[in-house]
């Protein structure tokens, strides 16, 4: 007896693949490979959550008013014009499902963020892969791999898993490039962490341009993963299409309490921005040490860094030694990148136990070769 038969572009799916909380050998450890927020959650925001238990028996607003409304004011947005999800992932969803299918091309760049592939191919359309420049976003690249059949180019900024951030000048050029009816998607999940003020100008464009979504999460700064509350910001008739297909109660009570909490929480915000950006620049900075032992920091703008391993000591050596001293990463041989780890920037402790461990191994390892 044969079961049904899923479709084709379904099986072509490469399941997403998780951060680990556990070593391998099952001890619990220090996770620093999903980039949430060392810090926690907002109090505000966990009070918030508290509350909700008192409603549990009922259905969310399945308009999504309260929050459409706090983000708007936030954000100075037409509360008309959001859309939002389980998570920023389940809006990405919604873009490809609402803008592409079998026939179509979705193009992300080399190194990008794996979920783009997983909706490419889950309403059928062909994934296209740009090539990167050094690790980092490439507007022509991307230009260049544009045909008839382009329907969405997915570009995270800042990227997941290099933390690299295309500036607004390479953004315009980006948009002004591609036709109106392609959808740019762009993925502002780490827009909170941008250090100066170097705005990428994709919120503007999607305020104005008939063919830009910005999408942005409380997974990450808000510290509010659990919760799964994404959005996105684009035209009244791009996000009127993404509703026809959004799951009727995709966002909950608790989390929409939580969220809406967490963003007017102005303070524990500034202070994560400030941690992070402070610990990611001292990371990089003793990463840059270690340059002579074929060490590199990808220039980052998120909470994370991508270190490369170009020497003597290798990502899986690295990715193992740290495993083995109590600390998980995200190592990405899956994603073409076996010499490279996506390090989450955590608390000062963690940050510091991480740069130590790393001038261990690979003292050990010349030790080892020599
Ligand atoms: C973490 C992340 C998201 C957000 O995920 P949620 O579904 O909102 O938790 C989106 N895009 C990128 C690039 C990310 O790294």
């Amino acid at each position: 007896m044969t079961g049904p038969t899923p479709k084709p572009w379904i099986m072509e799916i490469a399941p997403y693949v998780p951060g680990k909380s556990k070593t391998d050998d099952g001890r619990k450890a220090v996770k620093l490979s999903s980039n949430e927020n060392p810090l926690g959650t907002s109090p505000a925001a966990r009070a918030a959550f508290a509350t909700a238990a008192n409603s549990l028996e009922r259905y969310p607003d399945a308009s999504g008013t309260e929050l459409r409304e706090a983000l708007a004011d936030k954000h100075g947005l037409d509360p008309a014009r959001i859309i939002y999800g389980n998570g920023s992932d389940e809006v990405l969803h919604l873009a490809a499902g609402a803008f592409a299918g079998p026939g179509d091309e979705i193009i992300y760049v080399n190194y990008g963020f794996t979920v783009y592939p997983i909706a490419t191919r889950r309403v059928g359309a062909t994934p296209v892969v740009a090539p990167d420049r050094d690790y980092a976003t490439d507007v022509d690249a991307i230009l260049a791999s544009v045909t008839d059949r382009t329907r969405i180019v997915f570009v995270a900024n800042p990227n997941n898993p290099t933390g690299t951030y295309a500036s607004r000048e390479e953004i315009a050029r980006l948009h002004a490039g591609l036709r109106d009816d392609i959808l740019l998607v762009l993925d502002h999940a780490y827009a909170e962490y941008i250090e100066g003020d170097i705005d990428d100008g994709g919120m503007e464009l999607a305020k104005s341009a008939p063919n830009v979504l910005v999408t942005r999460t409380f997974s990450k700064m808000y510290g509010l993963a659990a919760e799964r509350i994404g959005w996105g910001y684009g035209s009244a008739e791009i996000i009127e299409a993404m509703h026809r297909i959004r799951l009727p109660f995709s966002i909950t009570i608790a989390g929409t309490a939580a969220a809406i909490a967490a963003l007017n929480d102005d303070d524990f915000v500034a202070r994560c921005k400030s941690e992070n950006a402070k610990w990611r620049r001292w990371f990089s900075d003793e990463i840059g040490k270690l340059g002579n032992a074929g060490l590199r920091a990808v220039p980052s703008q998120a909470n994370f860094v991508l270190v490369l391993f170009e020497g003597k000591l290798t990502g899986e050596a690295a990715y193992k030694g740290l495993m083995e001293a109590g600390y998980i990463v995200r190592w990405l041989p899956g994603q073409g990148l076996p010499h490279g780890l996506r390090i989450t920037i955590g608390n000062e402790e963690e940050t510091r136990a991480v740069a130590a461990i790393l001038q261990q191994l690979v003292t050990d390892a010349q030790r080892d070769a020599g």
